[in-house]
């Protein structure tokens, strides 16, 4: 059970580019939805329309809530929701919860979307048996998040988790966003295989696969075709698969968890990804024991920053027990 006994909690996943609001039950089930779009990223008009459609989903639950988490991108300070850092917004240490706080006149909770997402999935999807859980969130990068010893991992900083930015290729990798090059994110997040199939295109004259719009081509299309057979395709499948096992394997020498949950648009192709993953992560897991980390399709899909964010504020905070599954 929960800190409280309020049946509903809410949910919030601020993106870039759009705001998206659920009521959450205490099964982590979505009972109300909503979103709308952010146009601008000054501090104000977020506010005003995260309390816009906070107000709209609150109303059609009649119950009390117990609070309101959110989940966002960057380096959050998760004990007061202020925003260290955003990527999207380029905000610099702004008290978004306090802003919150004296609007909604709710309890706020604010943490980094990934850890969200890894709460939601660790509370009430894939990895609710375990006590020690690894989320890998693979889109436009890797994000991650860490449960040990039923605990999530935040450290010194609240920055712990950014799994994404271990160097696998510091010699011979892509540039990552983050500057520095063959971050385990550059090479294997969903856009990492854009990139390694646009790395093929030397070697494969006569491939029509990106007709010389690498950009303009999803990654879901690439791993479609290398379900088809197409070399070039095939090909960059297998330096992704290479360098995604090689960053997993990794993660299982630090944390041995139970399950590590992949999740985002690369994981939708499910066992053929799968299958092509475990052995390679088998061979280059050394110490752990064979077959202690399982890997996992994630099951909340993108609901789980929402549900996570929901599980934070059943829970007080990012705090340590499971709320009642
Ligand atoms: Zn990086």
């Amino acid at each position: 059970m929960g800190k409280t006994e309020e049946h509903f909690a809410i949910g919030i996943d601020l993106g870039g580019s759009h705001v998206a609001v659920a009521a959450v039950d205490q099964q982590g089930k979505i009972v109300e939805h909503e979103s709308l779009d952010i146009t601008d990223h000054a501090l104000d008009s977020v506010v005003e329309v995260i309390v816009k459609i906070t107000k709209r989903v609150l109303a059609s639950v009649k119950e009390p809530v117990a609070g309101i988490g959110i989940g966002s991108p960057g380096n959050i300070d998760a004990s007061t929701g202020s925003i260290r850092y955003s990527p999207n917004f380029q905000w610099h240490d702004v008290p978004l919860g306090e802003r919150l706080r004296e609007r909604l006149k709710l309890p706020i909770f604010i943490a980094n979307d990934a850890r969200c997402a890894t709460l939601g999935e660790y509370t009430y999807g894939i990895g609710r048996d375990t006590s020690d859980f690894v989320l890998l969130t693979l889109g436009t990068g890797i994000g991650g998040g860490i449960i040990s010893g039923g605990q999530l991992h935040l450290g010194a900083g609240m920055g712990a988790g950014e799994v994404g930015h271990h160097q696998i290729r510091p010699s011979d990798g892509f540039v990552c966003g983050c500057g520095k090059i063959g971050c385990f994110e550059a090479q294997a997040a969903g856009t990492g295989l854009i990139r390694h199939a646009k790395a093929l295109e030397p070697s494969f004259p006569k491939s029509l696969l990106l007709q010389g719009k690498p950009d303009q081509l999803g990654s879901k299309a690439i791993r479609r075709a290398a379900e088809t057979g197409d070399g070039h395709a095939l090909a960059a499948w297998k330096n992704y698969t290479r360098d995604l096992a090689l960053g997993i394997a990794n993660v299982v020498a630090f944390l041995n968890p139970q399950i590590i949950a992949l999740g985002g648009g690369v994981s939708s192709a499910g066992a053929f990804l799968l299958d092509t993953l475990i052995p390679q992560v088998c061979a280059l897991t050394t110490m752990a024991p064979a077959g202690s980390t399982r890997l996992e399709i994630a099951t909340l899909g993108n609901d789980a920053g929402m549900i996570g964010a929901a599980t934070m504020a059943f829970q007080g905070g990012l705090v340590t027990q499971k709320a009642n599954a």
